[in-house]
């Protein structure tokens, strides 16, 4: 899409899009039943540099920029949310925050095994009583001698089991308000060591020993993103050393709000994904089934919705890569990222379930793509800040631009 893409874009596209439809649409129907985690395309997606897209080379990232990082969640998602959020979840929540806030220690200790896939990495922010009301963090973290003492919990979390590495946050000082929430690196070890032992990532013994008291809850039966790890994270006495602390005291709220930021651009290319993979499933659909003596696709009434459908996603995807490409250019992007998340994702949401619609009867089966594309649309619209937080930020800045006279 012109003037976004160069044409390393669109090679980088038709890399992960083969990928996509070769590795990955042969076994998500089967991963998405089990509730499986995709340990050997996983494997395959760290050998190909993907957990580190745009991590600088000096990381051990493949050293792209934003709008690739974009591209690969939306190619991704076109055929498997769960392997698109997989990438996206470590990339921008996990290994982020380390990239933009971390010390040069804990970038040269943390980032070269996340950008490698060799650990995954996750963002724990939400916790029981604190979902949209992100600041109402009930965790604590208590100076001691030489180290922090961690104590509360995580839920929701996208691999918890899974991952090794996390960024959290805990009030330092309750009376600061958010100026008082702290964020901090721990690490536990996967859940799975038996898979990671035998697909040779997932595991990384150079950050043995692990920390005491940070460990997995049971695993969340979802609706969609089924192939997702998403789990408690506890943390139960925790010593995180001073070092591990990421970013100045205080500073953690207002860090996991920049993160989440970045983290709704890739929702809104994840949701884009989801949209033109319903939409290229209904389209071939329709000129191949006949009813009425012709291809459905001969129905004006269809045409009008695919052309409806088709235009939306032109929407989303200007929106979507209008906000990767303010970030690249370092310029402010939080209500263009909360505009791309929240109307990708509702357009994603439409689009799939007339997706559905569109194939009958077989829309409603699992032999088709798209009632996974529908149940997976749907936690676009809550995670990552549901979409009336969205309208909530968008909101702000009007009235911020009204303040300001502009
Ligand atoms: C599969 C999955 C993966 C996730 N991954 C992570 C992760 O990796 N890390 C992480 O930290 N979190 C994660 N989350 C949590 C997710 O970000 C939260 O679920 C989300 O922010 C909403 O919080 P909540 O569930 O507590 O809902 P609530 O905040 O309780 O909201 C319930 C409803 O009330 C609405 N609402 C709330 N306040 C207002 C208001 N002031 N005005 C109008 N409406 C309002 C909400 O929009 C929503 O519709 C994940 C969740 C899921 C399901």
């Amino acid at each position: 899409m012109e003037p976004y893409l160069t044409d390393a874009h669109r090679a980088f596209r038709a890399e992960i899009r083969d990928f996509a439809e070769t590795r990955i649409a042969p076994v998500a129907r089967e991963l998405d039943e089990e509730a499986r985690f995709p340990w050997d395309n996983v494997r395959e997606m760290a050998d190909r540099g993907w957990f580190g897209i745009d991590v600088p080379e000096e990381y051990g990232g493949l050293g792209r920029d934003h709008p690739s990082y974009v591209i690969a969640i939306e190619e991704l998602a076109r055929i498997d949310a769960s392997h698109a959020i997989t990438v996206s979840a470590h990339t921008t929540l996990g290994a982020s925050p380390i990239i933009q806030f971390g010390t040069a220690e804990q970038r040269q200790r943390y980032v070269p095994l996340l950008a490698a896939g060799k650990v995954l990495g996750g963002f724990g922010l939400t916790e029981p009583a604190a979902g949209s009301d992100a600041a109402a963090t009930q965790t604590t973290a208590i100076r001691e001698n030489g180290h922090y003492r961690l104590n509360g919990n995580k839920i929701f979390i996208t691999h918890a089991g899974v991952g090794e590495v996390f960024v959290v946050t805990a009030v330092t000082d309750r009376a600061r308000g958010t100026g008082g929430i702290t964020s901090f690196i721990v690490t536990k070890e996967t859940t799975d060591r038996a898979e990671a032992d035998r697909v040779g990532v997932g595991h990384a013994p150079e950050l043995e020993p692990f920390m005491q008291g940070v460990r997995a809850g049971n695993k969340e039966d979802k609706m969609g993103w089924r192939a997702s790890d998403t789990r408690e994270l506890i943390l139960e006495d925790v010593e995180v050393p001073v070092e591990n602390r990421l970013g100045d005291e205080g500073r953690g709220f207002s860090n996991f709000m920049k993160t989440l930021d970045a983290g709704r651009i890739g929702v809104g290319a994840l949701s884009l994904g989801l949209a033109q993979g319903a939409l290229d499933t209904a389209s071939a659909f329709v000129q191949r089934r006949e009813q009425f003596g012709r291809p459905l696709s001969r129905f004006q009434g269809i045409q009008f919705q695919l052309a409806d459908m088709a235009t939306r996603i032109q929407a989303a995807r200007h929106l979507v890569y209008h906000a990767a490409w303010l970030k690249q250019a370092g310029r402010p992007f939080r209500t263009e990222a909360a505009m791309a998340k929240l109307y990708a994702s509702d357009a994603a949401m439409e689009i799939t379930t007339r997706g559905v619609q569109l194939l009958g009867g077989y829309g409603y089966t699992t032999d088709y793509p798209v009632e996974r594309h529908m149940r997976d649309a749907k936690i676009c619209q809550i995670g990552e800040g549901t979409n009336e937080i969205q309208r909530m930020v968008i909101a702000r800045n009007l009235f911020d631009q009204a303040l300001d006279g502009r």
